[in-house]
């Protein structure tokens, strides 16, 4: 195994996983070159101060809280079941998935009330037992750490509380949705000693890189035609960070507009600004926004 710098900064993710991926491309996105081969264990980062190491993602929290390394990447979920000796500093904007209450599709239980003296299983005892007891129904809670789906098949428990996303798993195991016990998404961790210690500046570093991808993702940069009589209210719709920048085009009276607009108002803009007369719009991704 390579050496690790003790001056780096070490950062644990998924080592194979269904956050494996997103994770790599997120951590690629913030600029960090590194190598991530199947059987590698450890990766340093060619151009920042930084280890990667690759494990699953039950032992991140440990890792993390002990201090063996400064931070990681691993869902809320398994956050939620843990000790507060963890830090959070990002919620990342992928991996989203939700902790969800399921009983068999042919069961007649409508409501999670008629839950109450039923056995439950899961592999979030903590989050569920939480949940239950929050909304006064006692249930017997059964720790079960996979395959958390065929437990009611297997007369185990009456109902399960499991991740799902599309919610197909669901429907594969004959399975039916009841409610959300919470929404999920991957996050960067870290510990208290990290935040104190000579890594904090790399640290600061490598938050400002993070953000940077993640403001990116939320805004779009437009470009756009339009006569000078309809700056005006080009320049109300637009709820751009700052003002727009507008210059003048080889056309007289006809100026062009730039602009960020966020992602959730983005088709609301758009139309708004085609409708008082702006024309040739292109609409182009942003790499990376430092604000
Ligand atoms: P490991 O071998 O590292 O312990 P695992 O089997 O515990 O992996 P995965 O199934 O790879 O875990 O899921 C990793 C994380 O992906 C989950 O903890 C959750 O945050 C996220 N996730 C996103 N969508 C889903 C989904 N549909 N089902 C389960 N997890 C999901
Ligand atoms: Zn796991």
């Amino acid at each position: 195994m390579a050496n690790i710098n003790d001056k780096n900064l070490k950062l644990a993710v998924q080592k194979q996983g269904r956050l494996t991926d997103e994770t790599l491309e997120f951590l690629r996105k913030s600029g960090l070159e590194f190598e991530s081969y199947k059987q590698r264990l450890l990766a340093s980062c060619r151009n920042f101060p930084l280890e990667i190491i690759y494990v699953r993602d039950d032992d991140i929290p440990d890792y993390v809280a002990s201090g063996t390394v400064d931070l990681g990447i691993l869902g809320q979920n398994i956050l939620n079941e843990e000790s507060p000796k963890i830090k959070k500093l990002l919620n990342l904007r992928y991996g989203f998935c939700s902790l969800t209450v399921a009983v068999p599709k042919e069961s007649e239980i409508k409501d999670i009330k008629e839950l109450k003296g039923k056995t439950i299983a899961t592999s979030y005892p903590e989050s569920t037992k939480r949940f239950f007891k929050e909304n006064n129904i006692p249930v017997e809670v059964v720790n079960i750490s996979g395959s958390v789906e065929i437990a009611p098949a297997l007369g185990v428990a009456q109902a399960i509380v499991d991740l799902t996303s599309t919610g197909s798993t669901l429907v594969l195991n004959d399975l039916r949705a009841l409610t959300k016990v919470y929404d999920s998404e991957a996050v960067l961790i870290t510990n208290e000693k990290t935040l104190k210690n000579h890594k904090k500046d790399l640290l600061e570093k490598l938050i400002m890189r993070f953000k940077g991808v993640l403001s990116a993702k939320d805004y779009k940069y437009v470009m756009m035609n339009a006569p000078e009589k309809v700056l005006p209210k080009i320049k109300k719709i637009i709820p751009g960070l700052k003002s727009p920048t507008v210059s003048s085009l080889a056309t007289k009276g006809w100026f062009s507009i730039q602009t960020v607009i966020k992602e959730d108002m983005f088709w609301e803009t758009i139309e708004k600004l085609k409708n008082v007369g702006a024309s040739g719009i292109i609409v182009l991704p942003i790499e990376k926004m430092i604000i």
